[in-house]
Formats: C-alpha cells, sequence, structure tokens
C-alpha cells in the first residue's frame, strides 16, 4: 500500500525541482506561483509572486497565468504542495512548472526578497469595519488615512470637530498648533475640550482626547503660535492636508503663503456668529486665500468670534465639512470644494456656493508672484505695512 510519503517521491519524481538559490539567479526571471492558503500569503510572500491557493488552482489558474509558456516556480511553504501543484500545472498545459525545493522557508532562510504586505489586522478591520463597507475607502483607502498626515491650525472651534472626526477615521498622524490654554468661555463649543481641561494647554487637552478615542493616532503637537519663523519648521514636516481654523486674519494670510510655497492644500473654514464658510485652497490647481482677499479687510471690519460671537453649533458643522474635505484630499476620491466657496447660514438653514477663480497676478500664486517671502503679518493685517 503507497502512502502519502510514496505518492509525494513519485510527484516529484515527474517534476522538476529548483533550488532558491538557482530560482533567484534565473536569467529570464521566472513567474513564481504562491500556492499556500490565504493566512499564509498574508504572513509575507516572494515579491512579484502570483497568489494561487491550492484549493482552486484548477478553477482559477487559467484567468491568473495566461501565458502557458513562461517559467513559473511554484512554492509552498517546505515544497510538497507546490509538488502536487506543478504537476497539476503540467497536465493543464504550462510547459514549465518548477516547484521550490524547500519553499517559502528555504527562499526566506537563504536572505532573498520577503515582501510582507501590508493589510489590517483584526483589530483595525473591526473598528474601520464601516470604512470597509465603503468600495470608496475600502481596506486599501483605509491604509492610506492610516499613513496620511494632517496639521490642524488650531484646537479651538473649528479644530475640535475636525480633530474628533479625523482621528475617528484613523488618520494616522494629526498635527495640533496651538498656543492657548482652556477657557471656560470655549466650552460652549470647543467640545474636544471639557470642563476639568480648565487651564491646561489646548494641544494637550486635545491630545488626550484624540488619544483617548484612537490610540491609532499619533499627535505630534505645537504649542505656539503660528509665526512667519516656526511655519516652515512645522509645514516641513510632511503634511498631505492642512486644516485652517484660525479666528485672525495674520495667520490666515501666513497660513497661506506658506502653504503655496510648500506646496500643500488647505481646507480653509471660518465663522461668525450664524455664518460659516468652507473652501479648499490647493496650490496651482485653483485660487488661494489671497486670489479672494489680496488684501485684510480694515481691523475695526473684521471682529473675531471673541468680539462677535458666534452660535455654538456652527462650528461643529464648518469643522466637520472641513474634515470631510481633508478625508477626500487624503483619500484621492470625490470632488473637493476647490474653486468652490461654500456659505452657510445657520439661521436660515442655507448653503449657498460661489464659484472662485485663480487670479493670474495674485500676489503670491500668480503668473509673477510679488510676495515670495514671508512678511510681518501683523502689521502687513493692520493695515500699516502695503502688501
Ligand atoms: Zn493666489
Amino acid at each position: 500500500m503507497s502512502g502519502y510519503r510514496d505518492l509525494l517521491a513519485r510527484v516529484k519524481g515527474e517534476i522538476d525541482e529548483i533550488g532558491a538559490t538557482e530560482a533567484a539567479a534565473l536569467s529570464d526571471a521566472p513567474l513564481f506561483v504562491d500556492v499556500r492558503d490565504h493566512e499564509e500569503w498574508d504572513e509575507g510572500h516572494i515579491p512579484g509572486a502570483v497568489h494561487l491557493p491550492r484549493s482552486n488552482l484548477e478553477s482559477r489558474v487559467e484567468g491568473l497565468l495566461p501565458e502557458r509558456d513562461r517559467t513559473l516556480v511554484v512554492y509552498c511553504a517546505g515544497g510538497s504542495r507546490s509538488a502536487f501543484a506543478a504537476r497539476t500545472l503540467g497536465e493543464l498545459g504550462y510547459t514549465d512548472a518548477r516547484s521550490l525545493a524547500g519553499g517559502f522557508t528555504d527562499w526566506k532562510r537563504n536572505g532573498f526578497p520577503v515582501q510582507l504586505p501590508r493589510s489590517l489586522d483584526a483589530d483595525k478591520r473591526s473598528r474601520y469595519s464601516r470604512h470597509l463597507l465603503i468600495p470608496e475607502v475600502g481596506e486599501e483607502g483605509q491604509l492610506r488615512l492610516l499613513d496620511s498626515k494632517v496639521l490642524l491650525i488650531g484646537a479651538g472651534g473649528l479644530g475640535s470637530p475636525a480633530s474628533l472626526y479625523l482621528a475617528a477615521a484613523g488618520v494616522g498622524r494629526i498635527g495640533i498648533v496651538d498656543a492657548d490654554v482652556v477657557d471656560a468661555s470655549n466650552l460652549q463649543r470647543q467640545i474636544v475640550h471639557s470642563t476639568e481641561e480648565l487651564g491646561r494647554p489646548k494641544v494637550d487637552s486635545a491630545r488626550a482626547a484624540v488619544q483617548a478615542l484612537n490610540p491609532d493616532v499619533e499627535v505630534r503637537t505645537y504649542e505656539e503660535r503660528l509665526t512667519s519663523e516656526n511655519v516652515d519648521r512645522i509645514f516641513g514636516e510632511g503634511w498631505d492636508v492642512i486644516v485652517d481654523g484660525a479666528d485672525n486674519f495674520p495667520t490666515r494670510y501666513l497660513v497661506n503663503d506658506a502653504s503655496v510655497w510648500h506646496d500643500i492644500p488647505v481646507v480653509h473654514g471660518s465663522i461668525y456668529r450664524f455664518e460659516g464658510q468652507v473652501t479648499v485652497f490647493e496650490p496651482h490647481h485653483g485660487p488661494c486665500y489671497r486670489c479672494l482677499f489680496p488684501s485684510p479687510p480694515p481691523p475695526e471690519l473684521a471682529p473675531s468670534c471673541a468680539e462677535g460671537g458666534v452660535l455654538g453649533v456652527l462650528p461643529g458643522i464648518i469643522g466637520s465639512l472641513q474634515a470631510n474635505e481633508a478625508l477626500k484630499l487624503a483619500l484621492g476620491i470625490g470632488e473637493t470644494l476647490v474653486g468652490r466657496l461654500l456659505l452657510f447660514d445657520a439661521l436660515r438653514t442655507e448653503f449657498t456656493e460661489v464659484a472662485l477663480r485663480r487670479d493670474p497676478a495674485c500676489p503670491v500664486c500668480g503668473d509673477s508672484p510679488s510676495i515670495t517671502e514671508y512678511v510681518d503679518y501683523v502689521e502687513f493685517c493692520a493695515g500699516r505695512v502695503p502688501a
């Protein structure tokens, strides 16, 4: 009676085997065919290999391996399953299917290249399951989000919902720039902070909230006011998107100029009483803030929230819209607000949209820019420095 060992020996006698060193040195690069199970493949495989689990080899092979005359190096973990697979491939008309002796184990042991496929682990599959269900996001999109880096200017009204939703969505790195401490008057709208955080730096309070929500997120904090002196250092840390929640004009102009020079898209938001606006400034693909507002309004006509007030929920709406734009930019999906200014009137519950165009004469992003280095933004916005 012939057992498994005899059968394997017989099959190995009918096929060609090839060692790892020999396979790696083949002058005509062979096509590696991995016949292991999904779990084994997920733990690493030979770069460029085709995954064709032996359990459905016969039914799937023609779609995956259309060229029957190409040299195939079939492998499994140790060289047994691949021997049977190589014989099957021969029977199916593949003229040069060889089995990798010693399998993937030997390949790895000899130090040949191994590709570790990226995939979400069980915890992340569960946490982001509602993203995985959306075809436009899926596992690939979620991995992209986990690789993405978003910088928030301000941990105030707009930065609160933006930071929480971006963190919940699994944006891998979130930077927060804010020099203030949590004040009682913030808590009517700045929901990333809480009563027990009163007096703490906003960046610390926001970091604690974000990390409590999602430990997958790395938080970088900058407890400083954004200035011409520090902006290159902070913007130079590889951000994919900037979410601007600044509440003052000098910072807005500074963020604009620096983002054009660093080529980083900015999701702009602003709020006042019952009105909010959102748009995306993508350098060289649409207008910048200066294309719209070459010079700031006179200080007496530019009240801040501190002076003019704001309905508590309004930054929740506008900041969430900013998070939506940031996620689309990070994922590369949908249609962003580039070239469109979205206005929201909370009293009428009404959205309106205004088309925006890049100004070829813009002093910063125009065809022959007149501003090429940082100015004194406080003086500029006080109307004391001509731009
Ligand atoms: Zn411009």
